[in-house]
């Protein structure tokens, strides 16, 4: 069974993803995380990403391992762990020019198809119920005020050890999803059959006890 989780930056999909694969017991993927791995492949390789060639030859070397270690996920790059480094800002600002790649998305949607095909999954990104698993047994798109992200992403940095003003989150949080939206191969958007969360004014608990629910009834009727 494969659940997908898209919708914009920072609205708390992630910590709800988790938690309902939790839940449930299924294996929980972020596909950002991927993207934010690749990211960082080509800033540590200064490859310009408008070099196809480069990036052709950088994605055929490389090796993205996942590894899960009490309810924590991990992300190695090429054998190192990378899970600290993929947050940092300079990935985050670059992470939507690489994204928009077609031949990274290629790359890694193979890897994602290939990492859901045999087990129960929660998949979190932007295109998950649009492209890579148009077939999900059941979608949300999840969204949230400008504002009320902004705070909670300076909230997430802060424990990173970063410190940054409401405005010039609004400013990223907003361009990013302005790119994400507006580029060709699979833009963000939000798939016809799925169920749109608001979370502006959820907490993670009510976030994540609406979605099982949803699941339940939704899978009981299929049956
Ligand atoms: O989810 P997160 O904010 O970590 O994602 C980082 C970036 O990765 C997004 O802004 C987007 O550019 C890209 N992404 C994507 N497709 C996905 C998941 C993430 O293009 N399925």
């Amino acid at each position: 069974m494969i659940i997908a989780i898209d919708g914009p930056a920072a609205t708390g999909k992630s910590t709800s993803a988790k938690l309902v694969a939790e839940k449930l017991d299924f294996t929980y993927l972020d596909t950002g995380a991927m993207y934010r791995c690749v990211t960082l492949l080509t800033l540590r390789n200064s490859v310009k990403i408008n070099s196809n060639h480069h990036l052709d030859s950088l994605l055929k070397g490389f090796q993205l391992d996942i590894k899960k270690n009490k309810d924590e996920y991990f992300f190695y790059l090429n054998g190192e762990d990378v899970s600290k480094e993929i947050r940092r800002s300079d990935v985050t600002k670059n992470v939507s020019a690489v994204s928009a790649l077609s031949i990274v998305r290629k790359t890694l949607v193979k890897i994602q198809r290939k990492i859901a095909e045999d087990q129960n999954c929660v998949v979190e990104g932007r295109d998950i119920g649009t492209v890579v698993f148009p077939n999900a047994d059941v979608k949300f798109f999840v969204v949230a005020d400008l504002v009320v992200r902004a705070k909670r992403r300076q909230l997430d940095l802060k424990i990173l050890g970063e410190e940054k003003t409401i405005d010039s989150l609004i400013k990223e949080i907003h361009d990013r999803d302005r790119y994400d939206s507006q580029r060709e191969v699979s833009p963000l958007s939000m798939a016809i059959d799925a169920i749109e969360v608001d979370t502006t004014n959820m907490s993670i608990d009510e976030q994540v006890d609406f979605m099982v629910n949803k699941i339940k009834t939704l899978t009981k009727e299929k049956k």
